[in-house]
Formats: structure tokens, sequence, C-alpha cells
């Protein structure tokens, strides 16, 4: 309106001016670049009118545009605001609220099993309390009860550990799910804030669309202004007309940006749009997979709470019937309980009277005490008394043995005398004087019969054995004596005999068919063995040689040296050899070793009656040495094996020079052998020891409470009757040393020589006052008196002169 008053008003004036102006060219150019210029200023404002229009429009349009979009921001705001609204209400349903009530259910339900768990606990333990209470009723029911008991309490415990696991495995997928909820929360957060970001920028261009509108409509007043001003100042008015062209100018620029804005807009406008779809197609997706998630979650939790409610069910049922069991338990034991009573008041009533007994029991225990330490050394002293007694009746005993063994050896004799008969042997050769000269007596073991010369002479003695005596036979009768040496007495065991008659094979015998000296030897080892247990033994052995008068050792380093017997100088008078070599045997090995080492260095001579006869006396000397370990008691016993050099006479052997000198020798110490005997056994003062090596030797051993025992040997051979006869010549002697002492004492005044039993003769025998039938019968011992008798009345009987 205010353009069209404009214009009337611009025409009026133009009128006005125009008849003035004609008469002149410039003026009438003027005129029609006016009229020009008017009608462009028309034709602009007209465009400007449409351009006006076409603002008012688009204005319109913007308007209903970014209220249409105000709207539809505020309709997306609403829903968002409603998405939030259903997002909390959701997550309250779902996250939040349903799973921590189903997990806040299952641990009360936890916490409610475990206080069940407690008292049951507290419940069994109260129980076995009473069970230990109850101690008689240790075997009882009770114990199985208690025992099923507390395996249904560990299979709880362990359903409530399973229990436990799956709360564990719950809260862990409650967990996952409100981290997955988050995740959507955030994520639908930043949709929102993206959105409000977009709602801020499209706002402010809308704002800015405004502003440029206003500023657009501010212009047309100044258009109008300059138009004004062209048509009341046309001086000014081209001028003018060129400002308003040129902002005409800037006006159609300021259009044409507007335009650009407005296309601008309309593109921002439609991506904003599209962003707005593809907001809502995010917002329907995060609204599907709210949905889905949602139901997932809805069917998890249901099948949770399913579970939940079974296994709660489950444990419940099962918790009860186990409780039931328990009260019904505890039931019995109350009842039991109630009937152990009166058992526990006479337990009770019991256990204080012990206790008392207890409190009384060290004094008692001392006074006990007392009173057995004094018992039982009272005991231990009448013990060591009764000890001591036996001790002393021991010592009393063995001193009574030893006097008894003595008395039963003097009684017996002191000197036995055996006489051992070879058999007949290939060296006695054939014929005649191979024929066998000895007989015996078939009643009497002790006599044995020789023809000599075509009669018969009998001899007794202690023991006579026959050619087929076994070794093991002679050696039963003898280890009576060796066993005595064990008990520490002296023994010797001579072996007397002509050279072949068997003194080597008695005493040393064969390696198949040892001898005394072998078996003697292997029986003090088992004896000493025997007593083991209380005594300490040691054997040693020795063995020397007497030849011509001179003593060797045949274990010694040096075989050739002569040893000298000489008094101990303990002024015992004991005698001992210094030099002599003692060996310690222990077993049959050593003594065979000790054997072989005598046999090389022992010195043999052939002479022509056999080539193995020894011209020497051997000695092997046992020496056993006891100590009895209870009383201290030591005893030393000396067992001396003499295998004696052959007793025949020089002549006969027909030896010369110094074989004469040998036979001499041996004749002399055979001799000194024969008084020693003789004044032992008849109880002499005087003892001729020193007569001999021999006897000075065995002097400790042939004394005393000694025993001896002479083996004679004899050959049965008819060539050999004379020195047969010489030997039981001498053998008879010997034995008859035992006859009444007052009549030996006149008879037995002197041993005689060798020489003299080689010349008597069985035809000098029967001289006056010699032999046994001049004893008056008193005298002789019944015995002897038998076979005298005997040998009387046969007339036979030949007093052997001495
Ligand atoms: P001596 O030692 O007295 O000289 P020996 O012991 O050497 O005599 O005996 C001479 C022989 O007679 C030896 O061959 C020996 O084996 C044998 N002899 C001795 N006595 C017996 C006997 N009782 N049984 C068998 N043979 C014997
Ligand atoms: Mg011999």
């Amino acid at each position: 309106m205010n353009l069209e008053k404009a214009g009337g008003r611009l025409c009026s004036g133009k009128r006005a001016s125009l008849p003035a102006a004609r008469p002149f060219p410039v003026i009438q150019k003027v005129m029609a670049s006016m009229a020009h210029l008017q009608k462009e200023k028309l034709q602009l404002q007209e465009e400007l009118l449409g351009l006006q229009e076409k603002l008012a429009a688009q204005e319109n349009d913007e308007l209903s545009l970014s209220l249409q979009l105000q709207g539809q921001v505020e309709t997306l705001k609403a829903k968002v605001l409603e998405q939030a609204q259903e997002i909390g209400r959701l997550r309250s349903e779902l996250g939040g609220t349903d799973a921590e009530k189903h997990r806040d259910l299952l641990a009360a339900e936890n916490e409610r099993l475990r206080q069940e768990m407690k008292a049951c606990e507290g419940e069994l333990r109260e129980l076995r309390r009473q069970q230990q209470q109850q101690a008689p009723c240790r075997d009882c029911h009770h114990l199985q009860e208690n025992a099923g008991l507390q395996e249904q309490l560990s299979q709880l415990q362990q359903e409530a550990e399973e229990t436990r696991a799956k709360l564990v495995e719950l809260d862990l997928e409650v967990q996952q799910k409100t981290n997955r909820l988050a995740e959507v929360e955030l994520r639908l957060k930043d949709s929102l804030a993206e959105r409000a970001e977009e709602e801020e920028r499209l706002s402010r261009r809308l704002r800015d669309s405004q502003e440029t509108i206003a500023s657009l409509k501010s212009q047309p007043q100044q258009i109008k202004y300059i138009i004004k001003t062209v048509e009341v100042e046309s001086a000014k008015a081209k001028q003018a007309l060129c400002e308003t062209q040129s902002r005409n100018q800037y006006l159609q620029e300021q259009v044409g940006m507007q335009r650009q804005v407005l296309k601008e807009m309309e593109q921002q406008l439609q991506s904003s749009q599209k962003t707005e779809a593809q907001l809502r197609a995010q917002i329907v997706m995060y609204e599907a997979e709210l949905e889905r998630a949602h139901g997932q979650m809805l069917e998890e939790m249901q099948a949770m709470e399913e579970e939940k409610n079974r296994a709660i069910e489950e444990a419940f049922s099962r918790a009860q019937v186990e409780m039931k069991a328990v009260h019904e338990n505890l039931a019995g034991v109350r009842t039991n309980l109630l009937t152990l009573q009166p058992a526990l008041r006479t337990l009770t009533h019991d256990y204080n009277s012990l206790k008392r007994q207890v409190r009384d029991f060290p004094l008692l225990l001392q006074e006990t005490l007392r009173s057995a330490r004094a018992e039982i050394s009272q005991a231990i002293e009448e013990v060591h008394s009764t000890n001591r007694e036996l001790l002393r009746k021991y010592r009393r005993e063995l001193q009574l043995r030893k006097k008894c063994h003595n008395e039963l050896v003097r009684l017996k004799g002191n000197i036995r005398v055996f006489g051992r008969v070879r058999p007949i042997t290939k060296e006695d050769g054939e014929g005649p004087e191979a024929a066998n000269a000895v007989t015996f007596d078939t009643d009497d073991d002790a006599v044995l019969h020789l023809l000599h010369k075509g009669k018969q002479v009998s001899f007794e003695l202690d023991k006579v054995f026959p050619p087929q005596a076994s070794q093991e036979e002679v050696f039963q009768e003898v280890q009576a004596l060796v066993t005595s040496c064990i008990d520490g007495y002296n023994v010797c065991i001579f072996a007397y005999g002509q050279t072949g008659a068997g003194k080597t094979y008695t005493m040393e015998g064969t390696a198949a068919n040892p001898g005394i000296n072998q078996r003697a030897l292997q029986l003090l080892f088992s004896e000493v063995r025997g007593k083991a247990a209380d005594w300490d033994y040691t054997i040693t052995v020795s063995a020397a040689e007497i030849y011509n008068e001179s003593l060797r050792d045949l274990l010694g380093k040096e075989p050739q040296e002569k040893l000298e017997i000489k008094l101990c100088p303990d002024g015992s008078g004991q005698l001992y050899v210094p030099g002599l070599t003692e060996f310690r045997v222990q077993s049959v090995e050593d003594i065979n070793k000790v054997f072989d080492f005598g046999h090389v260095k022992r010195v043999t001579e052939c002479t022509n009656l056999n080539e193995h006869s020894s011209r020497s006396h051997a000695l092997l000397i046992i020496t056993v040495r006891g100590l009895d370990r209870s009383t201290g008691l030591r005893t030393t016993g000396k067992l001396n094996l003499v295998d004696l050099a052959g007793s025949e006479r020089v002549g006969r052997s027909g030896a010369e020079g110094s074989r004469l000198r040998e036979a001499q020798h041996i004749n002399k110490s055979l001799s000194a052998l024969g008084d020693v005997i003789y004044a032992l056994r008849s109880r002499q003062g005087h003892v001729p020891f020193r007569n001999s090596k021999l006897t000075y030797l065995l002097q400790d051993s042939l004394s005393g409470d000694s025993k001896t025992l002479m083996m004679v040997q004899v050959s049965p051979a008819e060539k050999n009757t004379s020195e047969t006869l010489c030997s039981l010549k001498f053998a008879e002697r010997v034995r008859s040393v035992e006859l009444g002492p007052v009549s030996r004492k006149a008879e037995l005044a002197s041993w005689p020589s060798q020489e003299q039993l080689e010349g008597d003769s069985p035809g000098s025998a029967a001289t006056p006052g010699r032999g046994h039938a001049s004893h008056s019968p008193g005298q002789l011992s019944s015995r002897s008196a038998s076979i005298r008798r005997k040998l009387h009345t046969s007339g036979k009987l030949r007093s052997v002169p001495l």
C-alpha cells in the first residue's frame, strides 16, 4: 500500500514538471530517460513486489515449515521422553527390579537354609555332647543314627553348596543382562543427544533465517525512501537512481543469497528429515531390540524362577524330611536319655567314688611303692643271701665232688693199666712165627693168656682190648680221664710197648680212624662248647719229643734246639719249659695243622724190627684253662698224651753204637717211669722224678691227684711173645702197686730195670717171697684173688719177679 501511494505521488510530480521541460531536447532526453527509469522503476517495483510476495510466501512457507518442524521436534521430544520413561519403566521392570528381587529372594532363601543348617549343626553338637556324656552307650544305635545324621548333614551341606553355586550363576546372568541393558541405554542416550544436537542446529538455522527475513523486510523502507528522494529531488534523481540501481543490485544479490540460503535450508531440512527418518528407524530398531531383549530376559527370568522354585522346593522338602528324621532321632535320644538317667546317676556316683579313689591314689601308690620297694629290697637281699648261700654250697659241692672223684679215682686207682692186643698184620709174615700166641678170657675182659714157649701165662690188667676192639671202643674207656682234665685235673696217658705193637696206632691212629689224641681234643671241644654258658675255656697244644734224654719242641721254629725244664720263678714249685711253643686250638682243622706240623719235625729212625718204629718219646700236651664267669673260679688241667719209645730189649733189636745209646736212654727212661709210678702208688716220701727227662717233665701230671693211664700195647704174634711177656709183666707190676701198703712196702721196695725185666723168665717166676701167692689173701683184691685162684688150680700161676 505504501508502495502504491509512493507511486501515485511520483506520477503526479512527473506530470507537473514535464510541460516545462518539453522545449529542451536535453530535458526531453532526461525526461525520456526518466520515463524509462520510471518504467524501469515500475518494473523494479513490480519485481520487488513479486519478490516481496514470493518472500512473504517463502516466509509463510518457512514459518509453516518451522512450525511443522517445531511440531515434529515437539512430537519427537515427547516420543523421546516417552521412550525414556518406557526405558525407565522397562529397566525397573527388567534389570533392576526382577533380577535383583530374584537375587535377593535367593539370598534370603540361602540365608534361611544356612540358619537351618546352623541350627541342625547345633542340635548335632548337642546330641554328640549328650552321647559323650553317655559313655556307656558308646556302641548303641545312637552312634549309627549319629553317623546317618552326619551323612545327611553332609548331603545337605553339599546341596546348599550346589544351590549357592546356582545362585552365583544366576547372579552372573543378571549382571550380564544388567550390563547389556546399560549398554542399550547408553546407545539410546547417545542417539537422543545426537537428536538434541540436530534440533539445536536446526533451530539455530531457523533463527538465522528469521533474522535474515526480518532484515530483508526492513530494506524496502529504504527503497521507498530512495524513490521518494528520486521523486522529490529530481536533481539527485540520477544519482539516486544509480544508488537505487546499485541497491537494487545488492538487493538482488541478497535475494540470490537468500535463495541460496533457502536452498541450503531446504537441503538441511531434507537432511534433517532424513536423519529424523534414520533416527526413527534406529528407535524402531532399538525398540525391537529392547522388546526382544526384554522377552528373552523375561523368558530366562521365568526359567530361572522356575528352577529356583524347584530347587528351593526340593531343598525344602529334603530339609523337612531330614529335620523330621533329626527330630525323630532327637526324640529317640531324649527317651534314651530318660532311660539312661538312672544309669548316669549310678555312673556319676561311681565316678565320684573313683574320683575320690584317684585323689587318694597317689598316697596309696606311694605307700604301696614304699612297701613294695621294701619288699623288693628285702627279697633282693634274701635272693642275695640265698645266692651267697648257694654259691657257698656250690663251692662246697665242687670241693666235695672233687673229693669224691679223687676218692673214686683212688678206689679205682690213680694209675690204671689197660692192655691192647693188635691184630696179626702182614708185617708179621706167615708160618708158625706169625701164629697167634694171645688168647682172652671170655668171662673176664681184664684177663689175657699168653702162650710162651709152650706154656700159657695169664695176666690180669684193668681192662684188655682184643685185636678186634675199635679205636672208638678204646676211647670210650679213656674219655672219662680226658674230661676230668676240664675240671682241672692233670692226666697222663702213656702208650707202652715194643716197636710195632700199635702204640702210635692207639695214640694217633690213621686219618680215617683217628686215635686217642684227636678224639680227646674233639671231646674237649664239644665239652667246652657245652659249658660255654658259664665257663670260658682256652685249649692250647704243645708237642715235644724226648730223644736221647734231650727235650725238643716239635712245634718250634728250631726243633733241634734242646729245651730245659725249669722251676717256675713264682715260687709255686711248678715246672715249665721256657720256649716250648703253645698253639691255641679251636677246631679239628687246627689240630690237624698242629699234628701235620709236628710230624714233619719228628725224629724217627728205622730199626730192623719195624722201619716206622720210633726211638723217641712223643708228647702231646693239651692244656685246658677255664674261668667260671659266675664264681671267678679258674681251673687248669693238663692232658699229656705220650707215645713212648719202643720198649724192646737192645739185644733183640741188634742195635750198636748210637743205636745202642738210643736204646739205653729209652730203657733208662722207661725204668725211671716205672720207678716214679711205683713210688707214687706206694705213697713213698720220695718220688724220683728227676731220674729222667720224661718223668721230670711230667712231674706235675703224675703227682698229687693226677691220673695216669698206661696203655700196654702187645703183639699177638708168636715171634713177639718174649717182648709181649716183658710188656705184660711191666703192666701187671704197675697195677700191682695198688696192693696193700705194708706188703707193698715190703715187696715192692724197688722197681726192676728194663734189663731185669728182660732177664725175667717164666721159669724163674716162682721165686720165694715174690708174687701174689705169698701175700696174705686178705691183702689181695677179691678180683685178683679169684684170678690167682683160677691160675693156681690150673697149675699155670707164675709169680712175676719184681
Ligand atoms: P708202634 O707205634 O708201637 O711202633 P704202630 O702203631 O706203628 O706200632 O703199629 C704197627 C703196625 O701195626 C701199623 O701198621 C699199624 O697200623 C698196625 N696196627 C697196630 N695196632 C693195630 C690195631 N689195633 N688194629 C689194626 N692195625 C694195627
Ligand atoms: Mg710208633
